[in-house]
């Protein structure tokens, strides 16, 4: 099979059984974000655990891109130390900034790299980051709630 389809399977598989949808009962934060160029709309609760992240659940419309990204994203950060987290967003980001030069790596970003041909349209790159950039805020709010109660 070639890559490229194999590629458009994943991200039919997480478009049709989207992982972590459904909002958690109870959340550390919920942050609601939007991205008006193509009318995708993500909710996503956090919950951060021991320096860990133990539950991003979410809920939200939009193109097959935003949809599959965000249970892309949901699946990989689950369970993962928070600074780990961070790091596999970095390199998501930057394969999302490369304009179709990398390919991204399997070993951090796993199904993640079925969005590497999306670095080639500008205008979905933003529907492929939504997800990612709703999960960055959460942790940004998060943290800096508890810097203040300190
Ligand atoms: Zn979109």
């Amino acid at each position: 099979m070639e890559l490229e389809s194999l590629y458009q399977e994943v991200i039919l598989d997480h478009y049709k059984n989207p992982h972590h949808k459904g909002l958690s009962a109870e959340s550390d934060i919920q942050v609601h974000h939007v991205n008006p160029s193509c009318g995708d709309e993500i909710t996503l609760n956090l919950v951060l655990r021991d320096g860990g992240v133990q539950s991003v659940t979410w809920n939200g419309v939009g193109c097959s891109i935003s949809q599959a990204s965000s249970s892309i994203m949901s699946e990989l950060v689950t369970g993962k130390p928070v600074d780990e987290a961070m790091r596999v967003l970095e390199s998501f980001s930057e394969l999302m900034a490369s304009k179709g030069s990398q390919s991204g790596d399997e070993e951090v970003l796993e199904d993640a790299v079925a969005l590497a041909g999306v670095s080639k349209f500008p205008a979905r790159v933003k529907c492929a980051l939504l997800g990612w950039m709703a999960f960055k805020d959460a942790v940004v709010q998060v943290n800096g709630r508890e810097e203040d109660a300190r």
